[in-house]
């Protein structure tokens, strides 16, 4: 019997370029646009279709190794999930950078409200936008 971490998604196999989308999303704390993830790829020598880009991205989401955010004009954003992040962001609305925020009794509200519409095995997704700190000086 092997020891896991209960914290780390179930890793599934993944091609090349599917770990590839991974390294490049882990690669910075920002949520990055699909076109951008797009372009960096083909920088490094990998060219992918942008419908493959959104449907790996979504199975990474799937698998708990990506989170996103919407971005003001609605568009999806993604970036590597982080162990322990609980699935709430403080997102920049200038530099995307996001921060990981405790949820605190947003999610104890979220699972009662939940429940009381017979909803079980709820998560929860919070994305606070603003302007942080450093664009704001
Ligand atoms: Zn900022």
């Amino acid at each position: 019997m092997t020891a896991t971490n209960e914290q780390t998604p179930r890793r599934a196999r993944h091609t090349r370029h599917q770990e590839a989308v991974l390294a490049l999303v882990g690669s910075s704390d920002a949520f990055r646009a699909v076109r951008d993830v797009q372009a960096m790829l083909r920088e490094q020598g990998t060219e992918v279709s942008i419908s493959t880009l959104y449907r790996t991205l979504r199975l990474l989401e799937r698998e708990g190794l990506v989170d996103s955010v919407h971005d003001e004009a609605g568009a999806v954003r993604y970036r590597r999930a982080a162990p322990g992040d609980s699935g709430c962001f403080l997102v920049c609305r200038v530099c995307d950078r996001a921060d990981p925020v405790d949820l605190g009794e947003v999610e104890e509200w979220a699972v009662r409200t939940a429940g009381a519409e017979q909803f079980a095995d709820v998560v929860v997704h919070a994305r606070l936008r603003g302007v942080c700190g450093r664009c704001a000086s």
